[in-house]
Protein backbone atom coordinates (compact mmCIF):
# COMPACT_ATOMS: atom_id res chain seq x y z
CA UNK A 1 0.00 0.00 0.00
CA UNK A 2 1.76 3.34 -1.09
CA UNK A 3 1.32 5.42 1.83
CA UNK A 4 3.98 7.98 1.70
CA UNK A 5 6.57 6.49 4.11
CA UNK A 6 6.80 10.69 5.06
CA UNK A 7 3.55 10.35 6.04
CA UNK A 8 3.81 7.34 7.71
CA UNK A 9 6.80 8.88 9.52
CA UNK A 10 4.08 11.17 11.17
CA UNK A 11 1.71 8.29 11.83
CA UNK A 12 2.58 8.14 15.72
CA UNK A 13 2.04 12.32 15.73
CA UNK A 14 -1.31 11.34 14.21
CA UNK A 15 -1.80 8.75 16.84
CA UNK A 16 -1.03 11.31 19.68
CA UNK A 17 -3.43 14.29 18.37
CA UNK A 18 -5.67 12.01 18.20
CA UNK A 19 -5.96 10.38 21.60
CA UNK A 20 -5.79 13.83 23.16
CA UNK A 21 -8.99 14.36 21.30
CA UNK A 22 -10.40 11.19 21.98
CA UNK A 23 -9.69 12.11 25.76
CA UNK A 24 -11.31 15.20 25.56
CA UNK A 25 -14.63 14.49 23.70
CA UNK A 26 -17.16 18.18 23.22
CA UNK A 27 -20.19 18.34 21.64
CA UNK A 28 -21.64 20.16 19.43
CA UNK A 29 -20.76 23.89 19.49
CA UNK A 30 -19.19 23.28 22.41
CA UNK A 31 -15.50 22.00 20.68
CA UNK A 32 -13.90 24.89 22.48
CA UNK A 33 -10.57 23.12 23.36
CA UNK A 34 -10.59 20.94 20.38
CA UNK A 35 -10.69 24.16 17.97
CA UNK A 36 -8.40 25.68 20.02
CA UNK A 37 -5.88 22.46 19.64
CA UNK A 38 -6.44 22.46 15.68
CA UNK A 39 -6.30 26.07 15.24
CA UNK A 40 -3.17 25.99 17.38
CA UNK A 41 -0.92 22.97 15.17
CA UNK A 42 -2.00 24.87 11.83
CA UNK A 43 -0.82 27.72 13.13
CA UNK A 44 2.21 26.23 14.48
CA UNK A 45 2.66 25.20 10.90
CA UNK A 46 2.61 28.73 9.21
CA UNK A 47 -1.29 28.26 7.80
CA UNK A 48 -3.04 31.21 7.77
CA UNK A 49 -6.25 30.27 10.84
CA UNK A 50 -9.79 31.61 10.75
CA UNK A 51 -11.74 30.95 14.21
CA UNK A 52 -15.51 31.40 15.27
CA UNK A 53 -17.34 30.63 11.85
CA UNK A 54 -20.49 28.69 12.86
CA UNK A 55 -19.17 29.32 16.70
CA UNK A 56 -16.28 26.64 17.44
CA UNK A 57 -15.52 26.02 13.41
CA UNK A 58 -11.77 26.83 11.89
CA UNK A 59 -10.37 27.36 8.50
CA UNK A 60 -6.97 27.12 7.98
CA UNK A 61 -6.12 28.51 4.53
CA UNK A 62 -2.56 27.46 2.90
CA UNK A 63 -1.35 29.15 -0.19
CA UNK A 64 1.33 27.97 -2.95
CA UNK A 65 2.47 28.81 -6.38
CA UNK A 66 -0.02 31.42 -8.27
CA UNK A 67 -3.17 29.77 -9.56
CA UNK A 68 -6.01 30.84 -8.77
CA UNK A 69 -7.83 27.19 -8.31
CA UNK A 70 -8.90 26.07 -4.69
CA UNK A 71 -9.75 23.00 -3.05
CA UNK A 72 -11.69 22.49 0.76
CA UNK A 73 -10.88 19.66 2.91
CA UNK A 74 -13.41 19.05 5.46
CA UNK A 75 -13.18 17.21 8.28
CA UNK A 76 -15.95 17.35 11.76
CA UNK A 77 -14.59 17.95 15.24
CA UNK A 78 -17.80 16.94 17.69
CA UNK A 79 -18.54 13.90 20.02
CA UNK A 80 -21.59 12.35 20.84
CA UNK A 81 -23.29 12.36 24.09
CA UNK A 82 -22.64 9.02 25.35
CA UNK A 83 -20.65 7.57 27.82
CA UNK A 84 -17.73 5.16 26.90
CA UNK A 85 -17.14 1.56 28.02
CA UNK A 86 -13.12 1.38 26.59
CA UNK A 87 -10.85 0.94 29.38
CA UNK A 88 -7.49 2.38 27.57
CA UNK A 89 -5.57 4.72 28.55
CA UNK A 90 -7.27 7.69 25.96
CA UNK A 91 -10.58 6.96 26.91
CA UNK A 92 -12.81 9.76 27.50
CA UNK A 93 -12.09 12.27 30.41
CA UNK A 94 -15.15 13.97 29.63
CA UNK A 95 -18.38 11.79 31.95
CA UNK A 96 -21.08 11.64 29.62
CA UNK A 97 -19.39 12.41 26.33
CA UNK A 98 -17.58 9.96 23.26
CA UNK A 99 -15.96 9.77 20.57
CA UNK A 100 -18.26 7.22 19.60
CA UNK A 101 -18.16 8.65 15.73
CA UNK A 102 -14.09 9.00 15.10
CA UNK A 103 -14.37 12.56 14.01
CA UNK A 104 -11.28 12.13 16.42
CA UNK A 105 -9.70 10.30 13.76
CA UNK A 106 -11.05 12.89 11.40
CA UNK A 107 -9.32 15.45 12.29
CA UNK A 108 -6.19 13.64 13.02
CA UNK A 109 -6.21 12.84 9.27
CA UNK A 110 -6.30 16.40 8.25
CA UNK A 111 -4.01 17.68 10.70
CA UNK A 112 -1.43 15.11 9.48
CA UNK A 113 -1.87 16.17 5.67
CA UNK A 114 -2.00 19.91 6.45
CA UNK A 115 1.33 19.34 8.80
CA UNK A 116 2.60 17.65 5.68
CA UNK A 117 1.74 20.21 2.98
CA UNK A 118 2.39 23.45 4.47
CA UNK A 119 5.89 21.51 4.90
CA UNK A 120 6.41 20.30 1.09
CA UNK A 121 4.08 22.77 -0.79
CA UNK A 122 3.91 20.86 -3.75
CA UNK A 123 0.66 22.13 -4.87
CA UNK A 124 -0.37 25.59 -7.00
CA UNK A 125 -3.54 27.33 -5.18
CA UNK A 126 -4.85 27.69 -2.35
CA UNK A 127 -6.22 24.89 0.35
CA UNK A 128 -8.81 25.23 3.12
CA UNK A 129 -8.49 23.06 6.10
CA UNK A 130 -12.36 23.29 6.75
CA UNK A 131 -12.88 21.82 10.75
CA UNK A 132 -16.59 21.75 10.90
CA UNK A 133 -18.62 21.99 14.76
CA UNK A 134 -21.60 20.25 15.05
CA UNK A 135 -22.15 17.37 12.87
CA UNK A 136 -23.97 15.26 14.74
CA UNK A 137 -27.52 16.64 15.00
CA UNK A 138 -27.32 19.96 15.08
CA UNK A 139 -25.86 20.80 11.49
CA UNK A 140 -22.37 22.42 11.72
CA UNK A 141 -22.11 22.37 8.49
CA UNK A 142 -24.86 24.44 7.25
CA UNK A 143 -24.10 27.11 9.97
CA UNK A 144 -20.85 27.11 8.43
CA UNK A 145 -22.41 28.02 5.00
CA UNK A 146 -25.05 30.27 6.46
CA UNK A 147 -22.15 32.05 8.25
CA UNK A 148 -20.53 32.74 4.93
CA UNK A 149 -17.82 29.51 4.74
CA UNK A 150 -17.90 29.96 0.61
CA UNK A 151 -17.91 33.45 0.40
CA UNK A 152 -15.01 33.98 2.65
CA UNK A 153 -13.12 31.28 1.83
CA UNK A 154 -13.90 30.79 -2.09
CA UNK A 155 -12.85 27.33 -3.59
CA UNK A 156 -13.89 25.63 -6.29
CA UNK A 157 -14.84 22.24 -4.74
CA UNK A 158 -15.28 20.51 -1.70
CA UNK A 159 -13.82 16.78 -0.30
CA UNK A 160 -15.21 14.64 2.96
CA UNK A 161 -14.30 11.81 4.52
CA UNK A 162 -15.86 9.38 7.21
CA UNK A 163 -14.54 6.43 8.76
CA UNK A 164 -16.95 3.23 8.73
CA UNK A 165 -16.82 0.15 10.82
CA UNK A 166 -17.98 -2.83 9.00
CA UNK A 167 -15.43 -2.27 5.97
CA UNK A 168 -12.25 -3.67 5.68
CA UNK A 169 -9.29 -1.33 7.32
CA UNK A 170 -8.30 1.48 4.58
CA UNK A 171 -10.87 0.42 2.00
CA UNK A 172 -11.82 3.55 0.36
CA UNK A 173 -15.64 3.58 -0.78
CA UNK A 174 -16.55 5.94 -3.54
CA UNK A 175 -19.67 6.54 -4.99
CA UNK A 176 -21.27 9.24 -7.52
CA UNK A 177 -25.08 10.64 -6.25
CA UNK A 178 -26.53 9.21 -3.42
CA UNK A 179 -24.27 8.05 -0.85
CA UNK A 180 -26.70 8.88 2.31
CA UNK A 181 -30.00 9.85 2.55
CA UNK A 182 -32.08 12.90 4.06
CA UNK A 183 -33.44 12.91 7.53
CA UNK A 184 -35.94 15.07 8.65
CA UNK A 185 -38.21 15.04 11.58
CA UNK A 186 -41.64 15.12 11.95
CA UNK A 187 -44.47 16.04 15.13
CA UNK A 188 -47.97 15.83 14.88
CA UNK A 189 -50.71 16.41 17.05
CA UNK A 190 -54.29 15.06 16.51
CA UNK A 191 -57.17 16.85 18.19
CA UNK A 192 -60.16 14.76 18.61
CA UNK A 193 -62.90 15.33 21.40
CA UNK A 194 -62.88 13.23 24.48
CA UNK A 195 -65.55 10.62 25.68
CA UNK A 196 -66.37 7.98 28.10
CA UNK A 197 -64.72 4.57 26.49
CA UNK A 198 -68.31 3.01 26.28
CA UNK A 199 -69.80 6.25 24.90
CA UNK A 200 -67.63 6.55 21.74
CA UNK A 201 -70.03 8.39 19.39
CA UNK A 202 -69.96 11.50 22.11
CA UNK A 203 -66.44 12.30 21.08
CA UNK A 204 -64.23 12.24 18.32
CA UNK A 205 -61.36 9.54 18.46
CA UNK A 206 -58.18 10.81 18.05
CA UNK A 207 -56.46 7.44 18.65
CA UNK A 208 -58.48 5.75 15.44
CA UNK A 209 -57.80 8.69 13.68
CA UNK A 210 -54.31 8.91 14.16
CA UNK A 211 -54.23 5.21 13.06
CA UNK A 212 -55.34 5.83 10.13
CA UNK A 213 -52.49 8.72 9.74
CA UNK A 214 -49.97 5.90 10.09
CA UNK A 215 -51.55 3.50 8.16
CA UNK A 216 -51.72 6.12 5.08
CA UNK A 217 -47.98 6.88 5.39
CA UNK A 218 -46.84 3.41 4.57
CA UNK A 219 -48.86 4.02 1.65
CA UNK A 220 -47.56 7.17 0.35
CA UNK A 221 -44.27 5.01 0.84
CA UNK A 222 -45.23 1.69 -0.86
CA UNK A 223 -47.76 3.36 -3.39
CA UNK A 224 -46.67 6.83 -4.32
CA UNK A 225 -43.44 7.20 -4.50
CA UNK A 226 -41.38 5.00 -7.41
CA UNK A 227 -40.02 1.75 -5.88
CA UNK A 228 -37.09 2.48 -7.05
CA UNK A 229 -36.85 5.65 -4.97
CA UNK A 230 -35.85 4.27 -1.43
CA UNK A 231 -37.90 6.23 1.13
CA UNK A 232 -38.72 5.63 4.47
CA UNK A 233 -41.17 7.00 7.04
CA UNK A 234 -40.80 6.00 10.25
CA UNK A 235 -43.32 6.42 12.99
CA UNK A 236 -41.13 6.07 16.44
CA UNK A 237 -43.32 7.90 18.86
CA UNK A 238 -47.34 7.39 19.38
CA UNK A 239 -48.44 8.88 22.85
CA UNK A 240 -51.82 8.91 24.10
CA UNK A 241 -54.06 7.94 26.76
CA UNK A 242 -53.75 7.53 30.40
CA UNK A 243 -56.56 4.87 31.06
CA UNK A 244 -58.56 2.15 29.93
CA UNK A 245 -62.18 3.85 29.93
CA UNK A 246 -61.00 7.11 28.35
CA UNK A 247 -60.50 8.18 24.43
CA UNK A 248 -58.28 10.65 25.07
CA UNK A 249 -58.58 14.08 23.26
CA UNK A 250 -55.01 14.17 22.09
CA UNK A 251 -52.43 12.07 20.21
CA UNK A 252 -49.10 12.73 19.48
CA UNK A 253 -47.01 11.26 16.72
CA UNK A 254 -43.61 11.67 15.34
CA UNK A 255 -40.83 9.95 13.59
CA UNK A 256 -38.29 10.46 10.70
CA UNK A 257 -37.79 10.42 7.10
CA UNK A 258 -35.37 9.20 5.00
CA UNK A 259 -34.94 10.02 1.08
CA UNK A 260 -32.57 9.81 -1.54
CA UNK A 261 -33.56 12.52 -4.02
CA UNK A 262 -34.97 16.37 -3.18
CA UNK A 263 -37.60 15.75 -5.48
CA UNK A 264 -38.69 12.65 -3.53
CA UNK A 265 -38.12 14.69 -0.32
CA UNK A 266 -40.29 17.79 -1.08
CA UNK A 267 -42.37 14.81 -2.27
CA UNK A 268 -42.73 12.89 1.27
CA UNK A 269 -43.32 16.21 3.29
CA UNK A 270 -46.23 17.33 0.84
CA UNK A 271 -48.22 13.86 0.73
CA UNK A 272 -48.17 13.15 4.54
CA UNK A 273 -49.34 16.74 4.87
CA UNK A 274 -52.09 16.47 2.41
CA UNK A 275 -53.24 13.04 4.08
CA UNK A 276 -52.94 14.27 7.86
CA UNK A 277 -55.30 17.43 6.69
CA UNK A 278 -57.47 15.31 4.79
CA UNK A 279 -57.92 12.19 7.37
CA UNK A 280 -58.77 14.97 10.09
CA UNK A 281 -61.45 16.99 8.02
CA UNK A 282 -62.89 13.28 7.28
CA UNK A 283 -63.02 13.14 10.89
CA UNK A 284 -63.87 16.71 12.40
CA UNK A 285 -60.53 16.34 14.23
CA UNK A 286 -57.80 19.50 14.35
CA UNK A 287 -54.23 18.71 13.28
CA UNK A 288 -51.04 20.09 13.52
CA UNK A 289 -48.82 19.04 10.90
CA UNK A 290 -45.03 19.94 11.89
CA UNK A 291 -42.05 19.08 9.61
CA UNK A 292 -38.61 19.71 10.55
CA UNK A 293 -36.24 19.65 7.33
CA UNK A 294 -32.91 18.37 8.82
CA UNK A 295 -30.20 16.62 6.84
CA UNK A 296 -30.54 16.89 2.63
CA UNK A 297 -29.44 13.62 1.05
CA UNK A 298 -25.40 13.24 0.68
CA UNK A 299 -25.21 14.09 -3.16
CA UNK A 300 -21.80 13.12 -4.67
CA UNK A 301 -20.87 15.35 -8.35
CA UNK A 302 -19.96 12.89 -10.49
CA UNK A 303 -16.75 14.50 -11.76
CA UNK A 304 -15.29 15.24 -8.28
CA UNK A 305 -16.49 11.62 -7.49
CA UNK A 306 -14.38 10.28 -10.33
CA UNK A 307 -10.81 12.56 -9.23
CA UNK A 308 -11.44 11.35 -5.76
CA UNK A 309 -11.75 7.24 -7.03
CA UNK A 310 -8.50 7.39 -9.10
CA UNK A 311 -6.43 9.37 -6.36
CA UNK A 312 -7.85 6.76 -4.03
CA UNK A 313 -6.84 3.91 -6.56
CA UNK A 314 -3.28 5.05 -6.37
CA UNK A 315 -3.49 5.68 -2.65
CA UNK A 316 -5.04 1.78 -1.64
CA UNK A 317 -4.75 0.28 -4.75
CA UNK A 318 -7.49 -0.71 -7.39
CA UNK A 319 -8.95 -3.64 -5.74
CA UNK A 320 -9.37 -1.31 -2.82
CA UNK A 321 -11.47 0.93 -4.12
CA UNK A 322 -15.01 0.29 -3.74
CA UNK A 323 -17.52 1.36 -6.38
CA UNK A 324 -20.53 -0.66 -5.81
CA UNK A 325 -21.21 -0.36 -2.05
CA UNK A 326 -24.67 0.37 -1.77
CA UNK A 327 -25.93 4.02 0.42
CA UNK A 328 -26.89 4.00 3.43
CA UNK A 329 -30.52 5.17 5.33
CA UNK A 330 -28.49 7.42 7.66
CA UNK A 331 -27.26 10.84 7.36
CA UNK A 332 -24.41 12.98 6.70
CA UNK A 333 -24.10 16.98 7.64
CA UNK A 334 -21.42 17.59 4.70
CA UNK A 335 -24.60 17.05 2.43
CA UNK A 336 -24.82 20.86 3.15
CA UNK A 337 -21.94 21.59 1.67
CA UNK A 338 -22.77 19.53 -1.24
CA UNK A 339 -25.50 21.23 -2.57
CA UNK A 340 -23.76 24.53 -2.61
CA UNK A 341 -20.33 23.21 -4.10
CA UNK A 342 -18.95 20.70 -6.02
CA UNK A 343 -17.60 17.56 -4.52
CA UNK A 344 -17.60 13.92 -2.75
CA UNK A 345 -17.81 11.68 0.38
CA UNK A 346 -15.59 9.07 0.62
CA UNK A 347 -15.83 6.18 3.78
CA UNK A 348 -12.73 5.17 4.59
CA UNK A 349 -13.05 1.38 6.11
CA UNK A 350 -12.22 1.31 9.80
CA UNK A 351 -11.88 -2.59 9.91
CA UNK A 352 -14.56 -5.13 10.62
CA UNK A 353 -11.86 -7.02 12.63
CA UNK A 354 -11.02 -3.64 14.78
CA UNK A 355 -12.25 -3.50 17.99
CA UNK A 356 -15.26 -6.28 17.07
CA UNK A 357 -16.06 -4.61 14.12
CA UNK A 358 -17.52 -2.12 16.37
CA UNK A 359 -20.37 0.18 14.59
CA UNK A 360 -20.39 3.89 15.29
CA UNK A 361 -22.26 5.74 17.94
CA UNK A 362 -21.29 2.52 20.03
CA UNK A 363 -19.93 3.07 23.86
CA UNK A 364 -17.19 0.72 22.76
CA UNK A 365 -16.19 1.95 19.44
CA UNK A 366 -12.42 3.32 19.11
CA UNK A 367 -11.19 5.05 15.34
CA UNK A 368 -8.42 2.50 14.21
CA UNK A 369 -4.96 4.62 14.35
CA UNK A 370 -3.72 2.03 11.69
CA UNK A 371 -5.58 3.90 9.10
CA UNK A 372 -4.33 7.56 9.82
CA UNK A 373 -1.62 7.38 7.53
CA UNK A 374 -3.62 6.05 4.64
CA UNK A 375 -6.67 9.03 5.08
CA UNK A 376 -3.94 11.59 5.69
CA UNK A 377 -1.94 10.06 2.66
CA UNK A 378 -5.43 10.29 0.41
CA UNK A 379 -5.58 13.94 1.72
CA UNK A 380 -2.14 14.83 0.10
CA UNK A 381 -2.50 13.13 -3.00
CA UNK A 382 -5.76 14.50 -3.47
CA UNK A 383 -4.79 18.22 -3.42
CA UNK A 384 -1.66 17.54 -5.47
CA UNK A 385 -3.49 16.29 -8.01
CA UNK A 386 -6.55 18.86 -7.84
CA UNK A 387 -3.71 21.49 -7.48
CA UNK A 388 -1.45 19.84 -9.86
CA UNK A 389 2.21 22.09 -10.39
CA UNK A 390 2.00 20.35 -13.82
CA UNK A 391 -1.93 20.83 -14.83
CA UNK A 392 -1.30 24.81 -13.92
CA UNK A 393 1.81 25.02 -16.15
CA UNK A 394 0.26 23.08 -18.78
CA UNK A 395 -2.70 25.54 -18.69
CA UNK A 396 -0.22 28.43 -18.77
CA UNK A 397 1.75 27.49 -21.33
CA UNK A 398 -1.36 26.24 -23.73
ZN1 LIG B 1 -22.05 10.02 13.98
ZN1 LIG C 1 -19.66 10.91 12.15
Amino acid sequence: MPVRPEIDAIAPKMREWRHTLHANPETAYEERETSAFVAGLLEQWGIEVHRGLAVTGVVGTLRSGSSPRSIGLRADMDALDLEENNTFAHRSRNPGKMHACGHDGHCAMLLGAAYHLAKTGNFDGTIHFVFQPAEENEAGARRMVQEGLFDGFPMDAIYGMHNFPIIAEGDIVVRPGPMMASADFFEIVVKGRGAHGAWPHTGIDAIAIASEMVLAFNHIAARTIDPLQSTVISVTKFNAGHTTNVIPEIVTIAGTTRTFSLEVRDAVEARMQRVCEGIAAAHGAEVSFKYDRRYPPTLNHPEETEIAAAVAERVVGKARVLRNEPPVMGAEDFAWMLLEKPGTYVWIGNGPEHQGGCMLHNPGYDFNDRILPIGATYWVELAESVLSKHASEGVASS
